[in-house]
């Protein structure tokens, strides 16, 4: 299990470090929000995010995170105010850990999480397709062992289009579908949408994935 540390005090993450690393876990450690979101792009199975960074606040990074990761995070922090704790779970936390914490604690909660997501992963679905592998629990997708980091409507528009290959969608169709009914906006944002997306396949090698239908839309190529 791949487990990404993010603290700013050295001290705590080394500690936290080796007390996962000795029980079997890969640890990753950033030192501020900016290096999460770089190691966050790589296959992580759980975050422990401290609140205090001397970058950004841990629950912006959350929530930065949240738009391409769907595995849990708990927050470390000092801090016990409930507001905080509201935020926290508004930004896409899963769990809280207040400072100072027990190793056995933190320990157990992280393997509950773990635990969770397992299970919700053994009944959902994975779809493979050649080296490309699309995990619609965990909102992610595989090229290999490379996660390719999809923004959440980027998923949305893979999830769409995937789910129905073979299958033409207008541009007005995926926007009605992906942004809903009353989104201001219009749906030439589809268009840049799926170029970034195509961006992100191409560089993995799986640039003819999403086929361009003249006149019509988009599809999704097995
Ligand atoms: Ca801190």
């Amino acid at each position: 299990m791949r487990l990404l540390i993010v603290e700013d005090e050295a001290d705590i993450a080394q500690m936290l470090g080796q007390f996962f690393s000795d029980r079997g876990y890969e640890v990753m450690i950033a030192e501020d929000g900016a290096r999460a979101l770089e190691l966050a792009q790589r296959r992580v199975d759980i975050i422990l995010l401290d609140v205090g960074l001397p970058d950004e606040d841990g629950f912006c990074i959350c929530r930065r995170i949240r738009d391409f990761v769907g595995c849990p995070i708990v927050f470390l922090t000092a801090r016990v105010e409930e507001e905080d704790k509201l935020r926290g779970f508004a930004y896409g936390g899963d769990d809280y850990v207040t400072k100072p914490f027990s190793l056995a604690e933190l320990e157990a909660r992280v393997g509950a999480h773990l635990r969770r997501e397992e299970r919700g992963r053994s009944s959902a679905n994975v779809r493979f397709l050649g080296k490309l592998s699309i995990d619609y629990a965990a909102r992610r997708v595989y090229a290999g062992d490379v996660c390719i980091p999809l923004a959440r409507k980027e998923f949305d528009i893979v999830e769409l289009l995937s789910q129905n290959a073979e299958q033409v969608f207008s541009r007005e169709r995926i926007y009605e579908r992906v942004w809903g009914w009353d989104a201001e906006g219009d749906s030439g944002v589809v268009a840049e949408h799926i170029r970034r997306i195509r961006r992100k396949l191409a560089a993995q090698g799986e640039e003819a994935r999403i086929a361009t239908v003249w006149g019509c839309g988009y599809q999704w190529k097995r």
